[in-house]
């Protein structure tokens, strides 16, 4: 029988993964991929629609042409376990699948008992994270446009690592050029868990005081322990309380719990420890993990550009380990995620991850990546040029 290669989720990993193994084997492996949306929603770019100038329409589409031009199956459907010793799946729907190889690569899940008070009924609804591009995403934007000039919009960060390290500081200058244009008596305050910003941090506070001095807030070391989603307010775990006209909760984060449900995620019980020559599981053999979901290399981001990569580097490993070679010695791979600090103008942060024999892991290699040394229209075109590559890379 043809080899058959199983993936769970259609996002960036996933669906990367799912086209190259088609791809490279020169459809000699079967691959069936697993994904409960109809439509793939971009994250990248997703705070635009928050800032205003772009829909989320425009960030939509359709994973059908894995099926149509790659013969990939696309079954619409979630996984609901993982018998990792019988190499079998079991879905949702009632249906059983056996594979050859596993591919998981099922994003993050929020950690909601890290923050009891959004557990309670309704909290969710109320109080919304937009961490996952789609209808929360255009909910805030309709909570945004429903505040009236001169209130406060609060975002809350977690501990690194989370999804896309900038985001959270991209998304504060999305809402600040959206303040700064049309409600600018508002205010944007920053509630980072974190002692700075994470990314691109001298380069933000100073577009942060060029662009939106006055309005953004920035305060680091402020631990979320808790949000009184009726009083829209965040409590510190020192005890302080900030009360907000728009509170938005980004949640500590883990791998996807499909993962978790079955054992992967090995590191602190929160994300999957792979082989960084295969992405194989070191907890379970023929599985493997892309994504979000993995424990990062050192300086490796959780973004899709990196996922985009795992996904090419993972998919060459389980072609050649079906067919009984050794899988290559000498992955390398690139990281640029672009951040947009108007509608248009924009900065990225560039990174190259070798492997290393030696350490058994991806390293950055010294003086090949960088960061922008002011935000210009030009990288703006690029981004966009980035995010139209990356979707046709991923979606075929
Ligand atoms: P995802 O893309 O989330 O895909 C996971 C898929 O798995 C989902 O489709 C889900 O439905 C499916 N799934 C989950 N569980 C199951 C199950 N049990 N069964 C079946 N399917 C399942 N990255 C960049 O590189 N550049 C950027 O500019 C950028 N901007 C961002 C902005 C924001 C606001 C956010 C939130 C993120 C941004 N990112 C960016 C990060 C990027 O979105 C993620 O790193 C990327 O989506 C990770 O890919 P993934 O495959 O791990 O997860």
């Amino acid at each position: 029988a043809r080899p058959h290669v199983v993936v769970i989720g259609g996002g960036y990993g996933g669906a990367t993964a799912a086209r190259y193994v088609r791809l490279w084997s020169e459809n000699r492996i079967d691959v069936t991929l697993i994904e409960p949306n109809a439509s793939f929603i971009s994250c990248p770019l997703s705070n635009l629609v928050l800032g205003g100038s772009k829909r989320i329409g425009e960030l939509t589409m359709s994973i059908n042409a894995l099926a149509d031009r790659h013969g990939v199956r696309i079954v619409r459907d979630t996984v609901a376990s993982i018998d990792a010793d019988q190499r079998m799946l079991a879905l949702a729907g009632g249906q059983s699948l056996r594979y050859d190889r596993l591919i998981v690569s099922p994003g993050v899940d929020f950690m909601w008992d890290q923050l009891p008070g959004m557990l309670k009924p309704g909290a969710q609804d109320r109080i919304l994270h937009a961490w996952k591009a789609g209808a929360q995403t255009v909910a805030l934007r309709a909570q945004l446009e429903a505040m009236p000039d001169g209130g406060v919009y609060a975002m809350t960060i977690p501990p690194a690592p989370y999804r896309c390290p900038p985001g959270p500081y991209e998304r504060a200058s999305q809402v600040a050029f959206y303040f700064s244009r049309h409600k600018p008596q508002s205010k944007v305050l920053i509630l980072d868990a974190n002692d700075d910003i994470v990314s691109k941090g001298p380069l933000f506070k100073k577009i942060w005081k060029e662009r939106y001095n006055g309005i953004i807030d920035y305060r680091p070391s402020f631990r979320a322990a808790d949000i009184d989603a009726g009083a829209r307010t965040a409590i510190s775990e020192l005890g302080d309380q900030v009360r907000a006209d728009v509170l938005n909760v980004i949640p500590p984060q883990r791998a996807g719990a499909v993962a978790v449900r079955a054992g992967l995620a090995n590191a602190n019980g929160r994300w999957c420890a792979v082989d960084f020559l295969t992405f194989e599981s070191t907890q379970a053999n023929n599985i493997h993990v892309l994504g979000d979901a993995i424990a990062v290399a050192p300086l490796m981001p959780k973004s899709a550009h990196m996922a985009n990569q795992h996904a090419k580097v993972c998919a060459a490993a389980v072609i050649d380990l079906l067919n009984g070679r050794p899988p290559y010695a000498q992955p390398m791979l690139t990281n640029t995620c672009y951040s947009f600090v108007s509608d248009h103008d924009v900065i990225h942060v560039a990174s190259v991850h070798a492997y290393s024999a030696q350490q058994k892991t991806l390293l950055v290699v010294p003086g090949a990546g960088g960061v922008s040394s002011a935000p210009s229209a030009l990288e703006g075109d690029y981004a966009m040029n980035w995010a139209r590559n990356i979707w046709a890379d991923t979606l075929g």
